[in-house]
């Protein structure tokens, strides 16, 4: 049959993460430490106001940018946490997921060749979300050394007549790093001195345990030239309710907004009921949530460094990405071994950008009882390994 893909498609490669989960789909008694999801279930009082609406009989459309009381309740919420103020009229859409809303921002903001800098390590859409704007992705390369953060030295080089914007993830996946307040006032010297924009992925926001996140948006001069990308997927266990949201100046607003409303009309209705009951009452279920992560993140750190897998401390997010150079594999065999030999699934770490290479990310949004039983697993593969 004749080929009828846009060429753009045809170079664009399958996720990386797919490979494993199709392999670790055949198998029995694996324990995943690969998505990148909670392991809560969304809290009752969310999933009870969900059913209210449909009850009621809330079933239409909403308002292209969202109900607007869910954007009032965002609009609190950003000046309550993060010092931030948005009008619930122009600064904010509700889009569907932060998957949605990096799609609406790059395509508003991107023209034929603009090159965006992304950090690599990183999640796996934004270079494909570029290309598929028109853009060029730019990867920068962080190393462990630097806690896998980019240095203002770094961003400068990677700078060209082209660049149009810098895309931040903290804290981070795959690699859990929070940029602290005095790392970004670094990186804003450069960004506002190239006059670049800036897309902060911030859905990681709640979840941090050490330090304090500070949203970059919040830095003097930084908020007209910040998009800030968030959502309900990781803070509130919401992730198949795919919600997420936006917030940026008006004129950037409007312009997503227009990609939003011929692509996506709105986000789903009653999914929305359920956030406005999340941010009114749900900052409780956050708390307990950080703490019972905090208490697994410091587990899996301290088990994997004991077993000879060095892994920094991250500051956020529910991944520890620990290093497996010493075994002389490559992230991919390593992954693939673990797997087939103790069932353990992790994600090999060069998905996320050639500087993932020699590491693997594990999730520890997983019970404790199955993060014991993977710890168990991994140390008898490395000693298998070491023994081979
Ligand atoms: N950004 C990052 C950094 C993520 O890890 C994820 C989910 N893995 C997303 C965005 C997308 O989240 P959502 O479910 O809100 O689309």
């Amino acid at each position: 049959m004749k080929s009828y893909l846009s060429s753009t498609v045809r170079q664009l490669k399958p996720s990386g993460i797919r490979r494993f989960f199709d392999l670790a789909a055949g198998m029995e008694g694996v324990i995943s430490l690969g998505v990148g999801e909670p392991d809560f279930v969304t809290s009752w009082a969310v999933r009870e106001a969900s059913i209210l609406s449909l009850e009621k009989g809330y079933t239409s459309y909403t308002a292209n940018a969202g109900l607007l009381t869910l954007r009032e309740e965002i609009q609190k919420y950003m000046k309550r946490k993060f010092q931030l103020s948005y009008d619930a009229h122009n600064q904010i859409i509700v889009t569907v997921g932060a998957s949605q809303a990096l799609d609406i921002a790059f395509r508003a903001v991107i023209d034929e060749g603009d090159e965006v800098i992304i950090v690599e390590p990183s999640f796996v859409s934004y270079a494909p979300l570029v290309t598929l704007a028109g853009g060029t992705p730019i990867a920068v390369q962080t190393t462990q050394e630097n806690g896998f953060k980019l240095t203002a030295e770094q961003l400068e080089a990677a700078i060209t007549p082209r660049t149009k914007a810098i895309l931040l993830c903290s804290p981070n996946n795959p690699t859990g790093s929070l940029l602290e307040k005095e790392e970004l006032e670094a990186l804003t010297a450069i960004i506002l001195k190239h006059d670049l924009l800036v897309l902060s992925d911030e859905i990681y926001a709640e979840l941090t345990y050490d330090g304090s996140f500070t949203s970059i948006a919040s830095l003097p001069d930084m908020k007209d030239r910040t998009i800030v990308i968030s959502g309900f997927s990781k803070g509130f266990a919401m992730t198949g309710w795919r919600l997420g949201y936006v917030c940026g100046h008006p004129d950037l607003i409007e312009a997503m907004l227009k990609v939003h409303q011929y692509a996506m009309m709105c986000a789903p209705a009653m999914a929305q009921y359920g956030a406005v009951e999340a941010l009114q009452n749900g900052e409780q279920d956050v708390v307990d949530m950080r703490k019972s992560y905090r208490r697994r993140r410091n587990y899996m750190v301290q088990s994997l460094n004991e077993m000879g897998l060095d892994c920094h401390v991250p500051g956020g997010a529910f991944y520890v990405f620990p290093s497996i150079r010493k075994t002389g594999m490559s992230s991919e065999e390593f992954a693939e071994q673990l797997l087939l030999k103790e069932r353990v699934a992790v994600v090999p770490g060069n998905v996320f950008g050639e500087s993932g290479e020699g590491y693997v990310r594990c999730s520890y949004a997983s019970s404790m009882e199955s993060l014991q039983e993977a710890v168990r697993r991994i140390a008898n593969f490395m000693h298998q390994m070491q023994h081979a």
